[in-house]
């Protein structure tokens, strides 16, 4: 069989599954397979040494039918057109899961942070906002953190986006610092949602949490804070990995030991010399395997050698379409990434409610109603996915693509 590493092909094959399986047109498929809009752009930034340096950057809308666009930037060098159009349409799938008044947007810059200054990174912040300004907005399309994104830079791009509207503006962006609107678990959301995913799947397949082996691929926002609510919840995270590395301990590993000396990054294994690959670390013994890193991990290449009998998915798009059905066939039941990483956006969601309304909410009122959003979104993909007897990963997206499709026949936009 041959694979395909193209993420947007591929979540564009599952689009026209759900809708048809959905009972919709061609023309919806038409409609939902490509973003309504794609923004490039050119940033010039003027570097330390005086030196002008012209970064490409993205935003990508899927579908504005719900409501306005929402979705995160990421700063990586390998940043693609097409990737960034598939994280739009992921993040559709994510907001129709939870059932948030949002279709899908996503944005991204080449460049690599790990090399640049914290001025640089500031004038980069800038330039892209200003560069995107008459396509973003409160009511138009919210951005938010991504891979190697944080809070300071959320910070400069909403202070940039409210200098050119000339008012101050915190909903135009989430996963701001608590001081400037952000909202209490914005940080830790995304792990707080894939811990909830990580109970509803031990709970389908009658095994505790209670000293449950866990190994988790990548230790950025997402897997950092995993690994310690796991660690706190009494499970016992035996794998963890950065991008050079990854760590393996049957025994269990330190948590708080690798949270305390990690950089901003997520990099630890640098101060270890008994490390394994990160290929390596995906094939270990153990009950739930958390790919928290990047696209494409779990290919044909290794799908049949996964031992872990759950598979959530931190990451975007961490598994393939022909490894999925690999897992699928053997009984492993996977929480696919429109699923299980929804919580950051459900944050994010409150966020900007609470940055419309002016009021806001305590860190308990946060957790409970994520809780409630992320077991409702699993209970109706597990749904789904009983009933029409199809994939985790299908069932999400019929899920997921539901309300969108409604929302453009009711418009009168397709039949
Ligand atoms: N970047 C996150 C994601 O991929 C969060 C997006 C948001 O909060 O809008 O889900």
């Amino acid at each position: 069989m041959a694979e395909n590493l193209n993420v947007l092909e591929s979540t564009q094959l599952i689009i026209e599954e759900a809708l048809t399986k959905l009972g919709y047109s061609q023309a919806m498929v038409e409609l939902l397979k490509e973003p309504m809009r794609v923004l490039t752009v050119r940033i010039p930034v003027r570097m330390d040494n005086d030196s002008v340096k012209i970064f490409t950057g993205y935003r990508a809308q899927h579908n504005d039918a719900v409501g306005p666009t929402k979705g995160g930037v990421r700063f990586h060098p390998d940043v693609h057109e097409d990737e960034v159009k598939a994280l739009s349409i992921w993040m559709s799938l994510k907001c129709g899961i939870v059932d948030l008044p949002y279709g899908g947007g996503k944005g991204g810059i080449i460049c690599d942070p790990r090399q640049m200054s914290f001025r640089e990174l500031e004038r980069l912040s800038r330039g892209y906002v200003r560069a995107i300004s008459q396509i973003v907005g409160p009511s138009k399309d919210i951005p938010a953190p991504d891979v190697m994104t944080n809070s300071q830079i959320m910070a400069w791009m909403m202070d940039e986006y409210s200098r050119i509207r000339e008012f101050d503006s915190p909903g135009f962006i989430t996963g701001k610092p608590l001081v400037l609107g952000g909202s209490h678990g914005r940080e830790t959301a995304t792990a707080k949602g894939v811990t909830i995913m990580i109970d509803q799947a031990l709970k389908k397949k009658n095994i505790p949490l209670k000293d449950a082996r866990v190994v988790i691929q990548g230790f950025g926002n997402a897997g950092s804070y995993l690994a310690k609510f796991m660690h706190d919840a009494g499970a016992k995270v035996i794998g963890i990995s950065d991008v050079y590395a990854a760590l393996y301990r049957p025994e269990g590993l330190d948590i708080d030991y690798l949270l305390d000396r990690r950089d901003s990054f997520g990099t630890v294994t640098k101060l270890f010399n008994n490390t394994i690959t990160n290929k390596e670390l995906l094939e270990q013994e153990c009950d739930i395997l958390v790919p928290a890193a990047i696209e494409n991990q779990i290919t044909l290449e290794n799908a049949d050698r996964i031992k872990a009998p759950i598979v959530v998915e931190a990451a975007n798009g961490p598994t393939t379409l022909e490894a999925t059905k690999v897992l699928t066939d053997r009984g492993i039941l996977l929480v696919p990434d429109v699923l299980a990483s929804a919580g950051g956006v459900v944050v994010s969601y409150f966020e900007w409610v609470q940055n419309n309304q002016g009021y806001y909410w305590t860190e308990a009122e946060v957790h409970a109603r994520l809780q409630v959003m992320m077991e409702k979104g699993f209970e109706n993909v597990y749904n789904v996915h009983v009933t029409r007897n199809v994939d985790m990963r299908l069932a999400a997206y019929m899920v997921g693509v539901r309300k969108m499709a409604e929302a453009a026949r009711f418009r009168g936009w397709v039949n």
